[in-house]
């Protein structure tokens, strides 16, 4: 057996988690750029390294071309270290913020469509165990699969720009070609598993749904709600519920879905899907089929003009 002796140049620090540090590697072994996430896993509780394991399985489950791909992972230590794709445009809050304090522009009305459908492929896949049949976006609505396969569901309960990672932005402004992947999925859940892990929520919760703010079930669902936070955030350069004198005053205005509405320099049918995905109801609320309908119906009516 002929086993590949990885290597890894260690460079610098590009962010830190919740864990320990996350820096960018060099594979010495294929020349390539990897990302090198640190958890010290010697001071866990069973249910944190519990958590740990599931994330690595979830990760290395989880193939998508709109998904941060796991690569592998090793411990020493008391240290694992997850190795993942380089993601060369850093993550979605740093090019909200550039657009707000560095361009001091809204940000272009395509590049959200383009992130909105990125991201909308990689939950599909989440929550739907499968790939969108459809990612050429042909004329038919898409139903929900049937037979999905269920131990593939996935929900990831973090959904927030700084969990949007973004390759390719090229020379920059405008983003033409940016690809977006939704990353860490350190709190995700999968469907099947009965194991509750601690959710205690480190931060602000500016993206958290009103069911998982009120400890009741959660389910696929709570993800679009934090979608359309994100999709709000990119059209107002600010999260919809940042406006809050403190948390009680927070927690008001989400379980009622207080916010100021996105600036109608942005189309009906953007605002809309930001609208149906921040709705208190679960009976009301987008799924991801209906975010994804919506942009096909969309481009056939601009293919049939
Ligand atoms: P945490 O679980 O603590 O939130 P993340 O996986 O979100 O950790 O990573 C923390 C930060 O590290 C990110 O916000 C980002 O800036 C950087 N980062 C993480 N993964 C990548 C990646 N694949 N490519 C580029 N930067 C990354
Ligand atoms: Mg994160």
């Amino acid at each position: 057996k002929q086993f590949l002796q990885h290597k890894y140049q260690i460079l610098e620090k590009i962010g830190s988690g919740s864990f320990g540090s996350v820096r960018k590697v060099l594979d010495l072994s294929t020349n390539t750029y990897l990302v090198r996430k640190e958890i010290k896993f010697s001071h866990m509780s069973i249910k944190e390294r519990q958590q740990l394991i599931n994330e690595c399985k979830i990760l290395s489950s989880l193939k998508h071309p709109n998904i941060v791909e796991f690569v592998t992972f090793d411990y020493k230590d008391g240290v694992v270290y997850i190795y993942m794709e380089y993601c060369d445009g850093g993550d979605l809050s740093h090019l909200i913020r550039d657009f707000r304090e560095k361009y001091k522009k809204k940000m272009p009305e395509y590049l959200i469509w383009r992130i909105l459908v990125q991201i909308s492929l990689a939950l599909w896949r989440c929550h739907y165990g499968l790939d969108y049949p459809h990612l050429n976006l042909i004329f038919d609505k898409v139903k929900k699969p049937e037979s999905n396969n269920h131990d593939a569901i996935v929900i990831h309960r973090d959904i927030k720009p700084g969990n949007i990672f973004l390759t390719n932005i090229k020379d920059g402004y405008p983003f033409n070609e940016v690809m977006a992947k939704l990353g860490d999925f350190g709190l995700a859940k999968s469907l099947k598993s009965k194991n509750q892990f601690a959710t205690t929520y480190v931060g602000t919760p500016y993206y958290m749904s009103p069911e998982l703010l009120k400890d009741k079930p959660y389910s696929p669902l709570s993800d679009v709600w934090s979608l359309g936070c994100c999709i709000y955030e990119m059209c107002s350069l600010r999260p919809p519920f940042k406006g809050a004198k403190n948390f009680t005053d927070l927690e008001n205005r989400i379980v009622a879905a207080v916010y100021e509405p996105v600036s109608d320099f942005y189309s009906k049918s953007l605002r809309n899907i930001i609208d149906r995905c921040i709705t208190v109801d679960l009976r009301d609320r987008y799924s991801v089929m209906d975010i994804l309908n919506d942009i096909q119906a969309k481009i056939m009516a601009k293919s049939l003009q």
